[in-house]
């Protein structure tokens, strides 16, 4: 970033001495707008301006932004260095690995259709192009040409048992398509794939419905182009009969939370809401901020207010139920996790620790933005 700081006449500010924590108002944690603005060009400012601050994050960590939970692992280290640090573009070959390694097979058939794929099965022409002495003949059919398509797919016995297993319909067509194993094999993969999906669509189109993109009316823009406010739910009667409504543990309440997410107004809204034993809305509270920040930490920070907000209702008894199963998953399992996300969700944790009693976060659904709207 240093490069692109544009100097403001000589000596104007000693940039060598200033470091990113310079540009941030510590005690509100809001960027310093006025000296970033002196500071960087325009486009510049807007995307640090855009960069969100969370004063629940209180200590600089390190982070190793190739794992999800910002900790160090040799795996992601090596996972670097194949496909970023080291350009390794000439062993790459085009095809559809992923087919491969996805087969329910046992591993020593992936590895096989893999090296054959890979055109590193020891035939006897791969053999002599890597300078071993020996015939190109085959050692069963005295065919002129042992590669991989003669041993696979062209001699009788591979026929035969092709045909035995009753599957030989399925990899003839291919071989009028291409000459080649690897080609063959990559086809007969993606035919396998295409006929497993329309299947799939045809017999069970409930599927399909659950993986549409959320929408509710609580996930439109409209929620966070509201200003910020308070009110009191009223008794929401039951409207949607389909609400399967989870009841609160006996004598307890349930906090419902959701995060919406507006890039057209760069903010995020948050919906709270308590629900007694029937189900019914009880209190309920929005908010929001600025800038716009991904998913799982506009999600963390609704937990993250929706536990305040408790607190200051003088209630200890809730629990919480919310959208994200990374947040259930996290708040349920606390694993470390080094990113603001797990700060935020750390913070959270204590405070729930402190303030309330013994309350459990849940995966929810879609209850809340139905009783909301
Ligand atoms: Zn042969």
């Amino acid at each position: 970033m240093g490069s692109t700081i544009p100097l403001v006449g000589p000596g104007a500010i000693d940039i060598q001495n200033y470091s990113v924590g310079h540009l941030i108002d510590q005690s509100n944690k809001v960027w310093n707008e006025q000296l970033i603005r002196q500071l960087f060009l325009p486009e510049m400012v807007q995307s640090i301006l855009n960069t969100p601050l969370y004063p629940q994050v209180q200590t600089d960590s390190l982070l190793w932004k190739a794992e999800k939970n910002g900790c160090y692992s040799v795996k992601s280290a090596y996972r670097v260095c194949v496909e970023d640090v080291v350009n390794n573009a000439h062993l790459r070959k085009p095809g559809y690995w992923s087919g491969i390694w996805r087969l329910k097979v046992p591993p020593r058939v992936k590895n096989l259709v893999w090296r054959v794929c890979r055109e590193c099965f020891p035939t006897r022409v791969r053999l002599i192009s890597r300078g071993v002495n020996c015939p190109s003949t085959c050692v069963k059919c005295e065919d002129p040409h042992e590669d991989c398509y003669h041993i696979f797919f062209h001699r009788k016995t591979a026929i035969d048992a092709w045909n035995a297993a009753n599957v030989w319909h399925l990899i003839a067509p291919s071989l009028s398509q291409f000459d080649n194993a690897p080609d063959i094999i990559f086809n007969i993969l993606q035919k396998l794939v295409d006929s497993h999906n329309s299947g799939k669509s045809k017999t069970s189109p409930r599927r399909m419905e659950e993986s549409e993109p959320k929408a509710g009316p609580f996930r439109s823009d409209s929620l966070a182009n509201s200003s910020p406010q308070t009110h009191d739910g009223q008794n929401t009667d039951n409207r949607h009969g389909n609400i399967r409504w989870r009841k609160p543990r006996s004598g307890r309440l349930k906090c419902n939370v959701d995060a919406s997410f507006s890039t057209s107004s760069n903010k995020v809204g948050i919906g709270m809401c308590i629900c007694d034993l029937e189900g019914n809305c009880v209190r309920s509270k929005t908010m929001w901020f600025s800038p716009l920040c991904p998913v799982n930490i506009g999600e963390a920070l609704g937990l993250y207010h929706a536990t305040r907000w408790i607190n200051e209702l003088q209630l200890t008894n809730v629990d919480f139920e919310v959208d994200l199963k990374t947040i259930a998953d996290y708040f349920n399992k606390a694993r470390g996790d080094n990113t603001k996300f797990g700060s935020i969700m750390e913070n959270t944790i204590q405070f729930c620790n402190i303030f309330l009693t013994n309350s459990h976060v849940l995966l929810g659904g879609k209850q809340m933005r139905l009783l909301m709207s």
